[in-house]
């Protein structure tokens, strides 16, 4: 593993640790290769993982997999990195002396027509300027006609990020589950849906079909897409492409989940 680029967030705490560790890497013989790396360090936040994967899975295909990313946080302990700045040292020699293991997070795909697009959080599909009707479909069975702003599906390590702001259960690092959570349903003598966020097996195939998807978006992460036209969106985990991270240590999970609040 000789190859590898830096994703920095741009403040200056960040840059002053992707100066040192270019330095440290360069003299150790490492080489800079931002086209075709083998290892990806991430400086930053949980924000900038997920910026650093579409960065790199949009350079490298479904060749994703042939590259790992390291992280360390700048700023509060997050859920995809093991040491904070302060801890530099210890992050670039756990590095060297190979002292990691390696986890693998499941990306979440959104298919229509001649599209793809992928998420690691989570996938939306939102309607700001008007009520978005949904039939929801699960593994081929219709299960609700949803109405409101739109729905959430996440993953494991998105539960933390936009899901939690729609009042869906936080999962625990490990378990393979997708969520499936509401975005402000309307729930009268007309209208029914669940309502309560639907945790669902990780192989669970969702598909959200409507007669029009007028304004309405698919938010993937931090990017999203017009959804004019189209009729029918498929949602489920990509089992080809996962994202391999560098664990350096073991960090425990309630520690990493109370540091967010
Ligand atoms: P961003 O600024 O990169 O991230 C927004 C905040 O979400 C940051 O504080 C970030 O933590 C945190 N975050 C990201 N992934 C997380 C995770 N898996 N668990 C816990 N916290 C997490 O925003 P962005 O680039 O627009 O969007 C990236 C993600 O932010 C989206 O996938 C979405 O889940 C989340 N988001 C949430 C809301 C909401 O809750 N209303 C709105 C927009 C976006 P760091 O500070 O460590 O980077
Ligand atoms: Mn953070």
């Amino acid at each position: 593993m000789k190859r590898y680029t830096v994703i920095c967030r741009p403040d200056p705490q960040s840059e002053a640790i992707k100066e040192k560790a270019i330095g440290e890497l360069n003299e150790k013989g490492y080489v800079m290769d931002d086209r075709k790396p083998e290892i990806v360090f991430v400086i930053g936040g949980d924000g900038t993982f997920i910026y650093a994967v579409h960065h790199v899975r949009r350079l490298m295909g479904v060749r994703l997999g042939e590259v790992v990313f390291y992280g360390i946080h700048t700023g509060t302990l997050g859920f995809t990195m093991d040491f904070r700045g302060e801890e530099y040292r210890e992050f670039m020699d756990t590095f060297f002396e190979r002292k990691y293991t390696e986890i693998k997070y499941p990306l979440l795909q959104a298919l229509y027509g001649d599209k793809v697009h992928y998420g690691l959080n989570e996938i939306r599909i939102e309607n700001a300027a008007r009520t978005q009707k949904l039939d929801v479909y699960i593994n081929g069975e219709k299960f609700e006609t949803f109405r409101g702003t739109g729905m959430c599906v996440c993953t494991q390590l998105g539960s933390t990020a936009y899901n939690r702001s729609l009042g869906g259960a936080v999962l625990q690092e490990g378990m393979d589950f997708i969520q499936l959570t509401e975005m402000a349903g309307i729930h009268h003598s007309k209208f029914r849906s669940l309502e309560a966020p639907f945790v669902l097996k990780g192989d669970t195939e969702l598909e959200f079909r409507t007669d029009n998807f007028a304004s309405a978006l698919l938010g993937c992460d931090a990017s999203v897409f017009p959804l004019e036209g189209v009729n029918s969106v498929k949602i489920h985990i990509c089992p080809e492409v996962w994202v391999r991270m560098l664990r350096g240590r073991s960090v425990s999970y309630f520690e990493r989940l109370k540091s967010l609040f």
